[in-house]
């Protein structure tokens, strides 16, 4: 039981057993270079009394089921604060059970919403944001068109921790392109030390046809990192990161290393060595 009005519906695997509840459709920013979600989906806002009353009714049905919500579609954390506060109160009331609600959040919606609306949400029970810092590098972020520089990702984390809303970052290797590994993860994983999400999420890029990236690749103006650069860019990113955090791999990885940090690190880099001295142990099937 989901409250999807248009599919496909994106989400990040931790949520899977989460009720999904479509509060937008398509993504506000859909200018990173990189993405291809909601290339065919145009941005808007479900009507809040038509949600209201689909929450009511499944609560209805449903109330003893639901522990934690995802709201969808991309950077939900956008919507105005009125709307938000209206959507998390029908939720805990429709779901007594109901421990968590989390969404997408980009930086430059978190920094423009500021603190004290966030905290607003936050008491209201807005536990979760999940958020993208692709890169920390600001020359990546600026060509990939993130929309955000590495200071608006580190003034985003700092607000989402004053009010008190757990961080999920994700990072995507070989978006710095071919070359560029070791500054990339050098920088990527200082930023993550600045901002101190207790989740990571790495992926590596996949140039997907959809994504306006892949016209830059056919032009020759963005070279793909290999298999080796990429697991070569995963160690340094591993070995650089200094806060607690723990790590989740995603399908789109060569290898699958996962665990916490920096108890793990040593496991997690002979995973990685095994895989660069050993081509047949790498998944070259990456999905999206
Ligand atoms: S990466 Fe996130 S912010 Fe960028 S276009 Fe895709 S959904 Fe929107």
């Amino acid at each position: 039981m989901d409250l999807i009005v248009e599919a496909p519906v994106y989400r990040p695997p931790v949520e899977a057993s989460s009720l999904i509840v479509q509060a937008v459709l398509g993504c506000p920013w859909n200018k990173c270079l990189f993405c291809y979600l909601y290339k065919t989906r145009r941005f808007r806002v479900r009507g809040l009394d038509e949600l209201l009353e689909s929450i009511r009714l499944a609560g209805a049905f449903y109330s003893d089921f639901v522990y934690s919500v995802f709201l969808a579609d991309g950077n939900v954390i956008t919507l105005r604060n009125e709307y938000t506060k209206s959507l998390l109160k029908e939720l805990y009331k429709a779901f007594p059970k109901l421990g968590r609600v989390s969404c997408y959040g980009g930086a430059r919606f978190i920094v423009r919403k500021g603190l004290q609306k966030v905290e607003e949400l936050a008491e209201l029970g807005l536990k979760k944001v999940y958020m993208g810092l692709e890169s920390g590098d600001d020359e990546v972020l600026k060509f990939m068109n993130k929309g955000a520089t590495v200071q608006d990702m580190v003034e985003a984390s700092r607000i989402l921790h004053r009010a008190g809303v757990e961080l999920s970052l994700t990072v995507i290797l070989g978006l710095a392109g071919r070359g560029r590994a070791l500054r990339n993860a050098e920088l990527t994983a200082r930023a993550v030390n600045m901002m101190m999400p207790s989740e990571l999420r790495i992926h590596t890029l996949i140039l997907s046809p959809q994504a306006p990236l892949f016209n830059y690749y056919l032009k020759g103006l963005f070279q793909e990192a290999d298999w080796r650069e990429v697991l070569t860019e995963a160690k340094r990113l591993i070995e650089c990161i200094e806060v607690p955090v723990k790590v989740y791999s995603h399908a789109s990885n060569y290898v699958y290393v996962s665990g916490q940090l920096p108890r793990d690190r040593e496991r997690m880099l002979r995973t990685l060595d095994r895989a660069l001295e050993d081509p047949s142990i790498v998944n070259f099937d990456r999905c999206l």
